[in-house]
């Protein structure tokens, strides 16, 4: 049964789907505070906030069990996500619930803009009728630039080209065909798009690179009559040179929905907003009913389907790309985290290096996740604390093992195969495996060694110079202390010189028994292995 704890308002539907899930039990406890929070969080598998509960280091400290925080909307900054990383607990937010009231929003604010509604709304219910006053320009023929064109820039696009725009976009960071899918002419440079567009609307994130990126010198190299959009995140364009712009009449309107500082207060920012060319509305992007039903019940699934280790949706300190099959996945993440585990049972030394190779379309395309899962093959037999997929990078890092990945597209033998080579103070190892069936792992390269080996379960692993007889002995050894051989490969690198042999055993062989292994004449080295 797993144990959840809602600490915030969430919506209906979402309670609804808690009490359907039979494998879950729920609590409510609405704002805890931080002093009853660090006392009840050590009981519950999973915890789902809003913006009112922050959840801190120390909580995540005193969360024994906890696996995943969920936060019901899309804004992180009251989860500790480092501490939260440290102590393994999956973070994830529900970035999509409000996608469409944001992409709604906007066209709204772009058409209120485009014809003066707000102005014309208040004069009429003044008692005026001055209708001169009001002439707008139309969306019809006129260039949209889009700047980020991710969830919701990529929908406000399709609309506009439905109004009979055409749509124009900056994003360095999207795969062309993905603009092209949606008939929208990327461009290279922010510069071309200011240049180009009519009107202007930002929907990327607030990064490093992303705060002001409209400032003066941009103002400056767009139309005439330009007008803006900005309802992703205040800080992205710079008030007072919108102000400016505004002046100057290069900008001929803006719409607002976010600011740089919320609620906004100082006097640039009230002259701003005074101006008749200006549009605003209070942050209300992710305010419709649907928006609000959509985040609860989202949050919900995904904690849950998280919990249960079915998929792993919008976790920002997961490494797992976005959409990303996991169903698909899972069975090399197995084959990497066996891999892994048989390195480190294998290994001599502390390891300073783990050099990972991908070949193959499957794998190279998830060369980070299956790395992670690696990673937590490697440690997992050495740490004590529970190693996942979210603190396995940071735990090798504190270890000083150094990790490097590289992608080759093609396989030679094998679609897709996994090398992992690590290197320790005392030897380097070199482990290849891939999957049968696209399901079954296999070790198929142990060092020098090509086999078809089955990682799973107790394995002797004995390394010896190829002679005539050696399977009789160990056979022989194994059969008088009962121990049953599952499967037996071999490999060699030339007749006569040395070989390899992974046996899978039904029960694990005794230390006197490894002993009376090692000294068998041709035996070069036994180790035992469990995966
Ligand atoms: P998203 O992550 O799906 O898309 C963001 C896009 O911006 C991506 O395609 C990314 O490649 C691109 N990008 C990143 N850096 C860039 C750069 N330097 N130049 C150009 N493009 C860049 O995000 P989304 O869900 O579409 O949300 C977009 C914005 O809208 C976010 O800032 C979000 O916080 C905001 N938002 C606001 C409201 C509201 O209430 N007003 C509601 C929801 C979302």
């Amino acid at each position: 049964m797993f144990r959840i704890l809602i600490t915030d308002n969430i919506g209906h539907a979402g309670l609804t789907l808690l009490e359907a899930a039979a494998d879950v039990q729920y609590e409510v406890v609405k704002l805890p505070g931080a002093e009853k929070l660090l006392q009840i969080i050590g009981d519950y598998d999973a915890v789902i906030t809003r913006s009112g509960t922050p959840l801190t280091a120390p909580v995540f400290e005193a969360a024994g069990r906890l696996r995943v925080a969920g936060r019901a909307g899309v804004g992180l900054d009251n989860i500790d996500i480092d501490a939260a990383t440290r102590h393994g607990v999956l973070v994830m937010n529900t970035p999509e619930a409000n996608t469409l009231a944001a992409t709604e929003l906007t066209l709204a604010l772009m058409l209120a803009l485009c014809r003066n509604l707000p102005r014309a709304n208040a004069s009429l219910k003044k008692g005026e009728w001055t209708r001169g006053k009001f002439m707008g320009v139309q969306l019809h023929g006129k260039t949209l630039g889009v700047i980020g064109l991710g969830r919701i820039g990529s929908r406000v696009a399709t609309r506009c080209q439905a109004f009979g725009m055409k749509v124009m976009a900056y994003d360095p960071y999207i795969a062309e065909e993905a603009a092209e899918r949606i008939h929208v002419r990327l461009v290279s440079s922010l510069e071309e798009l200011l240049r180009e567009a009519d009107l202007i609307t930002v929907h990327t994130p607030l990064t490093d690179e992303t705060r002001w990126m409209i400032g003066a010198k941009e103002i400056g190299l767009m139309k005439e009559g330009v007008r803006l959009i900005t309802s992703a995140r205040g800080g992205i364009m710079d008030e007072k040179a919108l102000l400016d712009g505004l002046s100057a009449k290069k900008i001929a309107g803006i719409a607002m929905d976010v600011y740089g500082k919320e609620p906004p207060k100082g006097e640039l920012i009230q002259q701003l907003l005074s101006r008749d060319e200006v549009v605003v509305t209070p942050h209300i992007g992710a305010n419709t009913w649907e928006a609000q039903r959509d985040v609860a019940v989202q949050v919900v699934q995904q904690v849950i389907e998280a919990l249960r280790g079915e998929n792993f949706r919008n976790v920002v300190n997961l490494p797992f790309p976005e959409g990303v099959d996991y169903r698909s996945l899972a069975p090399y993440m197995e084959l990497a985290e066996k891999m892994g585990s048989l390195q480190m049972q294998m290994i001599r030394g502390r390891i300073n290096r783990v050099e990972v190779e991908f070949r193959g379309e499957d794998v190279e395309a998830h060369g980070k996740p299956l790395t992670v899962a690696l990673l937590k093959g490697i440690l997992s037999p050495i740490l004590s604390e529970d190693v996942n997929y979210v603190n396995a990078p940071h735990l090798a890092d504190q270890r000083g093992i150094h990790v490097a990945q590289t992608r080759h597209p093609a396989a030679e033998d094998y679609s897709n195969v996994i090398l992992c080579r690590v290197v320790s103070t005392k030897e380097t190892r070199l482990i290849g495996g891939a999957l049968f069936l696209h399901k079954i792992p296999r070790i198929v390269l142990l060092d020098d060694y090509r086999i078809d080996a089955l990682p799973s379960g107790p394995a002797l692993i004995l390394s010896n110079r190829d002679i005539p007889g050696v399977i009789g002995k160990v056979g022989t050894l194994l059969g008088e202390k009962k121990i049953n051989i599952a499967e037996w490969q071999m490999g060699r690198n030339e007749p006569g010189g040395m070989a390899v042999s992974y046996i899978n055993i039904d029960t694990p062989a005794s230390e006197a028994v490894l002993q009376e292994l090692r000294a068998l004449s041709p035996i070069v080295d036994v180790r035992q292995v469990k995966l």
